[in-house]
């Protein structure tokens, strides 16, 4: 049973024979479906929305409440601190070029990165340097106090949990290593939100990125949250109406964070279901929600790895319990065929390909991709079944 409800459950597909069935959605590190309490907010706020900051009209002032209560809620959803900024961005991706504009220095980043925690650091004047995974994670971690003791990084920039193999990164031992330097450190939480509670004051991270439609909320709506100082004088991320404090022809004088970042009219729909789910997520009992994934990933896991010419994916014998994300490779067929024949023939969603990773997956000996099927809230026992009966069948040549 779902942890929350959540909507669409009950969707039914068309298989190749032409029959129905109901849809597994194995796909949730992608997208999430939306949770009820999300879309019942999203038709509550609908009929009120106005533009922010701008107007006196009542509309105006109940939609610039609206937008102002969600960055809290949204801010408070990570442990933000008393003096830590909420700024509300499109997802991670937007989130982390907005950083990339602020960040004074090099950064040093992990080659298990999705690109969205990657390709923006490329754009960093003075350089990112890529460390290259260890064979363990001790070793990972060895190799970063390493790069970090030659000293001159500005910024960490770590997954929280990576959206290949699941495996989540000890963020509070990473801080205390950058702080140690006088590094801050970034935590792109796009996975790792989504499957366990984050906060920034207890973990002591500087930055979190995450995306609402990852956190079963709709797309377009995610956030950055952390340090003022460098979001309040870096380069001002969406220059236009509502960022700006004074503005001549040829001069501006910018507002400090948020607005400054956040110039146009914003998305203050978004911005409500993105706390709605964070309040959802929020209530949920963390040892729960850590016991439905948990049990459910290692059915996942252990069913595929015990079928003969299935591989699972991981990357440090030392790391601690994953998130609910599985990814595998089938011998001698491609992952393409593996996930349309999942999809035709058992109505189920799974992802394959490169997963926005691709220096992992080189790394892994993977640049033709492998499959992943990933778990969320709305999982249940009889879709992780479901999945290793159909990679069964595939094996046995029932295509
Ligand atoms: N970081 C990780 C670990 C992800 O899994 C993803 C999306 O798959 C992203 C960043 C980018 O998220 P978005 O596409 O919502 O910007």
């Amino acid at each position: 049973m779902s942890l929350l409800p959540l909507v669409g459950s009950k969707t039914q597909v068309p298989l190749l024979d032409g029959a129905t069935t109901t849809y597994a959605n194995l796909d949730v590190a992608a997208s999430a479906p939306a949770l009820r309490s999300v879309v019942d907010r999203v038709a509550e706020v609908l009929p009120w929305y106005a533009s922010v900051h701008r107007g006196a009209g009542y509309l105006s002032q109940v939609s610039t409440a609206l937008y102002e209560e969600s960055r809290a809620t949204v801010g408070a959803y990570v442990g933000a601190r008393e003096d830590d900024v909420t700024v509300i961005t499109r997802n991670t991706t937007d989130a982390v070029n907005l950083l990339a504009g602020c960040v004074p220095g090099r950064v040093l980043v992990l080659d298990i990165e999705h690109h969205a925690n990657l390709l923006p650091w490329h754009r960093v004047e003075a350089g990112v340097t890529a460390v290259a995974g260890r064979e363990t994670l001790a070793g990972t971690i060895d190799a970063l106090a390493g790069e970090l003791a030659r000293g001159g990084y500005a910024l960490v920039a770590i997954t929280g949990a990576s959206n290949v193999t699941g495996e989540a990164l000890p963020v509070a031992e990473i801080v205390t290593l950058a702080h140690a330097h006088g590094a801050r450190v970034f935590v792109d939480g796009a996975q790792l939100l989504a499957h366990r509670h984050f906060s920034l004051a207890a973990t002591g991270a500087d930055y979190v990125a995450f995306s609402g439609h990852k956190l079963y909320a709709p797309y377009g709506a995610g956030a950055l949250v952390g340090r003022r100082d460098w979001l309040d004088v870096g380069t001002p991320y969406l220059a236009g109406g509502g960022a700006v404090d004074d503005v001549e022809v040829g001069e501006t004088t910018w507002q400090p964070a948020p607005a400054r970042h956040e110039g146009g009219s914003p998305n203050v729909v978004g911005a409500a279901a993105l706390a709605a789910a964070c309040t959802a997520l929020g209530g949920l009992d963390p040892a729960e929600l850590d016991r439905h994934e948990a049990s459910l990933r290692g059915r996942l896991e252990a069913g595929l790895s015990a079928l003969d010419g299935v591989e699972v994916l991981r990357l440090w014998p030392d790391s601690d319990e994953p998130v609910g994300v599985v990814t595998f490779t089938v011998d001698d067929i491609e992952p393409g065929r593996v996930a349309a024949y999942l999809s035709a023939e058992h109505g189920l969603g799974v992802r394959d390909g490169r997963f926005c990773a691709q220096p992992l997956l080189k790394r892994l000996g993977l640049s033709g991709g492998a499959v992943r099927a990933s778990i969320g809230i709305g999982t249940a026992v009889g879709d992780v079944d479901r999945l290793l009966a159909g990679v069964r069948s595939l094996l046995a040549g029932d295509v």
